[in-house]
């Protein structure tokens, strides 16, 4: 047989259920897709104005409308971007998997970046079909002569074009919703879900409710007490097109980060500190970085990181490219070179992932070792809130531990904080390698006292993550061990010569055999240097660990 080539052709009756049904996860994609496609025509449409090839009125005002209207059962987008020719309705939407943003992009290479340019897979507008019934486009484009096209399609696989009656500029995308999708048509819901995704575009953005108009209509002349002519406020854009982690670090104030916080993370205690990304190379990369404070004192940090992709919401919490323990933090990444999947909720590759994250590991290391050289007054006060989160960031990233070993500090019981180096060498004579600590200070608080009346030093090690967080000090610095405050008692704090009569010890040694039963138990007798305490119990360090490991894996003790 002699060679043969050819391209696959698809067939769409059985491609369209999947992109309807499995590319997208969520229903509420379709509105990402449509106001990204908008964005993209307004942005392209900017880009030719500035590049000198296309002339438009003075009074030109960029912006995206989103209209629902529940009696028609019908959901609008209309934009006045670029708009398309016939052509381009044949060749960007009759194609699947054809994108005119790839297609513009290479175009203008030479005169201009590809910024904020959203599409990418040619398949975005087909989204639309997974709310719709029939889906209509009316289109004119800016080109000098164009005609103005209507493109109806019902279900997707076939389409009819003609001629449109739009007159101006852009394009208009109607949706006729299908039954099982009229939630869409509901302001509230489109109000949700457009601030969801776009609270921050470029381009401004508008929601009107058809249905309600004519009673908005009625209301105006009512309110109109002074007499004077009535002049309807003008519109608010839905989106804050220039969101702070754009700007420059420089022209930003701690009142404007504040605000951004509490806007964007409905937090309304101030986060403690933040750290402003602003990366154009290698990658580009911008977003804020907050570091909350703990509403109380047991409190685990539950952060949030939002991801954006050239200002448009992506999803909160992207395992795949943020690192873990990041999202204790609450914050917003933008990061238009992320290799996105088609349904945008994924990544294609780790490449870029891990220096990206690598990158935000050291930036955060950085700006806390810059508080703690700086500020260091301002370190302690923050440490009982930031402690869990560098804790937690050591024990899963190892670069991390590295770069911040150092300045982790410790709650010390004489007051004040402590480096590890520090609280060695302040207590070596006593106690060489061996830390002492308090897991709860009112459990320990006679141990404590204990202590304070001997001159010793233990550290405050409360929260959860303490337990894993001692063991892997212990296996990076060596020698060191760990023991809780009763754990045991060091010579400094022993009576040398006990005082106490040969048979209250032979008594005492009697007592205990018979309370556990046991003739063999070995029992010594010593006393403290300090009198106002009757008596200690002490655990050893090692017996109490595997008791709290046993507990915390309900009983039995399973080392699998
Ligand atoms: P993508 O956005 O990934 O390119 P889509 O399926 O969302 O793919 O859209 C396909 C193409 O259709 C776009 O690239 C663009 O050329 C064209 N298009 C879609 N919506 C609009 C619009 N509102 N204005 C102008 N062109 C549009
Ligand atoms: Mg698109």
């Amino acid at each position: 047989m002699g060679q043969e080539r050819g391209s696959i052709s698809i067939n769409t009756e059985n491609i369209f259920p999947i992109i309807k049904k499995w590319l997208y996860s969520e229903k509420d994609i379709f509105i990402r897709e449509l106001v990204s496609n908008a964005s993209d025509a307004v942005n392209k449409m900017k880009k030719l104005e500035a590049m000198g090839e296309a002339q438009l009125p003075e009074d030109n005002k960029y912006e995206i409308k989103v209209i629902v209207n529940k009696n028609e059962k019908t959901i609008k987008v209309l934009d006045n971007g670029l708009g398309m020719t016939d052509e381009e309705v044949k060749k960007y939407i009759n194609q699947i998997a054809f994108s005119g943003a790839v297609d513009f992009i290479e175009k203008y290479k030479d005169k201009s970046d590809d910024g904020q340019i959203i599409g990418h897979f040619g398949l975005g507008f087909y989204s639309a079909f997974m709310v719709s019934e029939r889906v209509q486009i009316d289109t004119l484009s800016y080109q000098n002569g164009a005609k103005a096209v209507k493109w109806v399609s019902d279900g997707g696989t076939e389409f009819e074009m003609s001629d449109s009656d739009k007159t101006d500029r852009g394009t208009l995308i109607t949706l006729y919703l299908s039954d099982d999708s009229l939630e869409f048509v509901d302001e509230y819901k489109m109000r949700q879900t457009l601030e969801k995704y776009f609270a921050f575009l470029p381009i401004e953005l508008y929601l009107e409710d058809a249905a309600k108009e004519p009673e908005k209509a009625e209301e105006k002349p009512a309110e109109d007490k002074s007499g004077e002519e009535a002049v309807p406020a003008a519109p608010k854009p839905l989106n804050d097109t220039a969101p702070l982690w754009l700007k420059n670090p420089r022209d930003c104030t701690e009142e404007e980060y504040k605000q951004f916080y509490t806007k964007v993370f409905h937090d309304f205690n101030e986060p403690l500190f933040w750290i402003h990304l602003n990366m154009d190379y290698p990658f580009n990369l911008k977003g804020i970085l907050y570091f909350p404070k703990l509403k109380h004192e047991f409190e685990t940090m539950e952060g949030q990181i939002k991801l954006y992709y050239n200002q448009v919401f992506v999803a909160d919490n992207i395992k795949e490219v943020i690192p873990e323990f990041l999202m204790l933090l609450k914050g917003v990444l933008d990061c238009p070179d992320l290799p996105l999947n088609v349904s945008r909720s994924f990544l294609q590759n780790d490449g870029y992932v891990n220096k990206i994250s690598s990158h935000i590991t050291k930036k955060v290391a950085d700006k806390l070792t810059s508080i703690f050289e700086n500020e260091r007054e301002n370190y302690d006060k923050y440490w009982d809130d930031i402690n869990p989160f560098v804790k937690y960031g050591c024990i899963r990233e190892e670069k991390f531990y590295d770069r911040v070993k150092d300045i982790i500090i410790y709650k010390s019981t004489k007051g004040g904080y402590v480096t590890l180096n520090q609280y060695l060498e302040n207590n070596k004579e006593k106690h060489e390698n061996k830390v002492f600590y308090v897991s709860d200070e009112n459990q320990q608080a006679q141990y404590v006292k204990l202590f304070n009346e001997n001159d010793m030093e233990a550290v405050i090690l409360s929260t959860m993550i303490d337990n894993h967080f001692m063991s892997l000090i212990e296996s990076k610095v060596s020698g060191v061990h760990f023991n809780r405050i009763d754990a045991d008692i060091s010579d400094s704090m022993k009576q040398e010569n006990t005082g106490i009569a040969e048979e209250d010890v032979s008594y005492l040694e009697t007592l205990f055999k018979e309370t556990v039963n046991d003739e063999k138990l070995k029992v010594q007798v010593e006393s403290l240097k300090n009198d106002t305490i009757p008596a200690v119990v002490l655990l050893s360090e090692q017996s109490r660990r595997m008791q709290e490991m046993s507990r915390m894996y309900g009983g039995g003790m399973d080392m699998s």
